[in-house]
């Protein structure tokens, strides 16, 4: 018998025990070991509340979690629980999936001031993690800036703008549709260091903006290259650029929708300034040198913001023990190996990059690496029954798929109307709905 430990629930994890599934059939026993009571990452608690559809991947996971030599093994963090020596001594095969949970930071002068929040910390609290469910942003002045040009930024700067009713059908979580209802922003800056050509942003999410009920986007034609050099860009990108290029075309500069989302480019963030707490962003003006980089012109402007949400990026936690690659924020890895007996799948593997089907040749491949590197027989580790001996002397009791399979039922018995659940947004709370 194999016995496989994948660390962390989201779709690296869930594609790695698919693959593994697939590789070894009945001849593997797969521990999906995850730090909350409560799988599938950031299908949960990062991908915005209003894209059900999108979330919906996760009816797929959980098909490879009620197979029989599949287990989630909730609310158990690997580096605090048990470490990485213990699961190498149990497991012949043990898989980083623990993603990227991190923000990267601004790097530059007032990024601690009260009103600056990284991404995880916002997308996190409108979405009901655990970790950032207490966040209470400033929703109370009248500008916010975004950082950032991926989709990740048209998250927060649609959230921010949609009516309550607009988020009808999505779970975004009472405590966030409270604090936005009173919200008094009316101008979203998204700031982007490059220009319209060099956006992360896809074509469904941009468009989106486009269709808000009191919102609207503004890009300053000035901003846009000519008409013909979008010839050079992939027709999606293509398709992006076009959606800026209707915006810039409205005329009226916004004048029939009280909230504006200001696209921002050649805009460099060098410091954020205010008494005490964010009140302004200090901008310098960027131009691409022959390389595509930006560089700063010399030329600052302000722009008034209580709250600033940076949209920049990810990093991976270490793990005592395990390699890590500070310059990059992951995993070090040779293609996904990080040591005998150590994968690494996802974003812990690649980085904060790509859709969430990105993650799935990753697993794929570690599949294959380990059929290739332990034997098929495995090599008589215990496995489960191990891990379940360690976890219980240290009186850590493991959430079951049947525990989560009960949270689940009680988050979508106490959803409002016109929402599919209501998350809990602390770990007891969960603990306690799946015990009853
Ligand atoms: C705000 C946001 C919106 C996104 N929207 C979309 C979208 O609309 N469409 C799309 O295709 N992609 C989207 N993505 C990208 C997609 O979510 C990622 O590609 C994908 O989630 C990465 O999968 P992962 O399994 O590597 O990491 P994650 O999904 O982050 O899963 C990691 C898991 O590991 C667990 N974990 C971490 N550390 C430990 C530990 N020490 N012990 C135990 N468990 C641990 C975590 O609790 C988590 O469950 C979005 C990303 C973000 C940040």
């Amino acid at each position: 018998m194999l016995h496989i430990a994948v660390i962390g629930s989201g779709p690296a994890g869930y594609y790695t025990a698919e693959a593994c599934q697939k590789q070894f059939g009945e001849a593997c026993r797969i521990d999906i070991i995850d730090r909350l009571p409560v799988p599938f990452g950031l299908i949960r608690s990062g991908v915005a509340p209003d894209h059900q559809s999108i979330k919906a991947v996760s009816r797929r996971y959980e098909a490879v979690a009620l197979t029989d030599n599949v287990r989630f093994v909730g609310n158990v963090t690997v580096g605090e629980h048990v470490s990485i020596e213990e699961l190498l001594a149990l497991y012949d095969a043990v898989v980083l999936a623990t993603g990227a949970p991190l923000d990267r930071p601004l790097g530059i002068p007032g990024e601690d001031l009260p009103g600056v929040v990284g991404s995880a910390a916002f997308v996190g609290w409108y979405n009901g993690h655990s970790d950032h469910a207490a966040l209470a942003p400033v929703l109370s002045g009248p500008g916010a800036v975004v950082i950032g040009n991926g989709n990740v930024a048209l998250d927060v700067a649609r959230v921010l703008a949609k009516t309550g009713a607009e988020f009808e059908g999505s779970d975004i979580v009472a405590h966030a549709l409270d604090a936005l209802g009173t919200a008094t922003i009316e101008t979203i800056t998204i700031l982007g260091r490059r220009g319209p050509h060099q956006i992360a942003m896809t074509p469904k999410e941009l468009g989106e903006l486009g269709h808000l009920t009191r919102a609207m986007p503004l890009v300053d034609a000035a901003d846009l290259p000519p008409q013909e050099a979008d010839a050079a860009l992939e027709p999606g990108q293509r398709k992006s650029v076009q959606h800026l290029r209707d915006f810039a075309a409205h005329t009226g500069n916004g004048a029939d929708k009280p909230i504006h989302i200001v696209f921002d480019f050649f805009a460099m963030p060098i410091a954020i300034e205010g008494d005490g707490k964010a009140e302004r962003v200090i901008v310098e003006r960027t131009a691409l040198d022959g390389e595509g980089r930006a560089t700063g012109t010399g030329e600052t402007y302000a722009i008034p913001a209580a709250l600033v949400v940076s949209c920049i990026g990810y990093r991976t936690p270490p793990i005592p023990g395990v390699p890590y690659d500070e310059r990059l924020g992951r995993f070090a890895n040779d293609e996904g190996r990080v040591m005998p007996g150590l994968y690494a799948v996802g974003w812990a593997r690649r980085g904060p990059t790509g859709t969430i089907g990105t993650n799935r040749p990753d697993g794929f491949a570690i599949a294959e690496q380990v059929a290739v590197d332990v034997a098929a027989a495995g090599s008589g580790k215990q496995g489960r029954p191990g891990l379940d001996t360690l976890l219980a002397s240290r009186g850590v009791a493991p959430v079951t798929f049947r525990d989560w399979q009960r949270i689940d039922a009680a988050e979508i018995a106490r959803a409002r109307a016109g929402s599919p659940r209501e998350k809990f947004t602390r770990v007891e709370e969960m603990l306690k709905a799946g015990k009853s």
